[in-house]
């Protein structure tokens, strides 16, 4: 057996989806993400949560690389995050991010926004694209709106889309940035079922949210950040029922 063992590289690229370590970023002098270390095992599922303002959307954000960080690593899928534009493109191709506006494109149909990046970024020809967006259309349960607009879908069904869409790049990591919180009450379980429905077919998922059944039902791990650290994680029973850090146990005494 040990003669078949992976060097420590090897084995460490073929573990982690997601590595950071002591993470650092600032906005000008603000120092926003202070010493991260997160290492993210693929398929695992990592929800974060902490009050507004203490870095949720930085971390994520630095991980596609829509904000960059300053000091530290972060290897994603084995590709070191530098100032390379070959490697920010690799790993843009293979993160997929869904925002809490949808940010879908209103003069676009819905198939048109689901083909879009597959026919001009990955040269992928129209009728195969299209029979992709059709199954991941699907997938989210609204292939009847595929020639609608996004004007004329609800709140709901727009996410869907828009998770539909990052699909058809075919990411091997998603991440989520509050995808339920610009959504009315009605329409926020069909979108986290559409989550779960992900999270079973073994995608690595980091999402940040506070919808805590969704961090209960499918996280494998939640992380507590708070003005820019992680300042605790935990599988989600330990983490709701017994928090250890003050912090912590104010923010849940808010929430829940
Ligand atoms: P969260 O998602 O947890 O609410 P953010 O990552 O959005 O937190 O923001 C963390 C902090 O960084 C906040 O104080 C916010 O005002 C600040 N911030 C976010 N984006 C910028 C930016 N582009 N320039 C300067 N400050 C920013
Ligand atoms: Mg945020």
């Amino acid at each position: 057996m040990s003669d078949q063992m992976p060097n420590r590289t090897e084995a460490h690229a073929a573990q982690f989806a997601i590595e950071m370590q002591d993470v650092n970023k600032w906005y000008g002098t603000f120092h926003v993400l202070r010493d991260i270390n997160l290492n993210v095992a693929r398929g695992e599922r990592i929800v974060i949560a902490g009050p507004s303002g203490s870095g949720k959307s930085t971390l994520i954000r630095c991980i596609n690389r829509l904000e960059e960080h300053q000091r530290g690593r972060i290897v994603v899928d084995g590709v070191e995050l530098t100032s390379d534009l070959k490697n920010i493109d690799k790993v843009r191709s293979e993160v997929g991010m869904v925002f809490q506006h949808f940010n879908l494109f209103p003069h676009l149909t819905v198939l048109e926004n689901c083909t879009l990046a597959p026919i001009w970024v990955r040269k992928v020809p129209k009728r195969q694209a299209e029979e992709t967006a059709m199954h991941f259309l699907e997938k989210v349960r609204i292939p009847e709106q595929a020639n609608k607009y996004p004007g004329q879908l609800s709140g709901g069904q727009q996410q869907r889309v828009a998770i539909a869409r990052s699909l058809c790049m075919q990411p091997r990591i998603m991440l989520f940035d509050e995808p339920t919180s610009a959504l009315d009450p009605e329409m926020i379980k069909e979108v986290l079922d559409t989550m779960i429905e992900l999270a079973e077919d073994g995608m690595t998922m980091l999402c940040v949210t506070h919808e805590m059944g969704f961090a209960q039902a499918v996280a494998h791990r939640v992380i507590f950040m708070d003005q820019g650290q992680i300042v605790e994680e935990n599988e989600p029973n330990a983490f709701f029922n017994n928090p250890q850090n003050e912090r912590t146990k104010l923010f849940l005494s808010q929430i829940l």
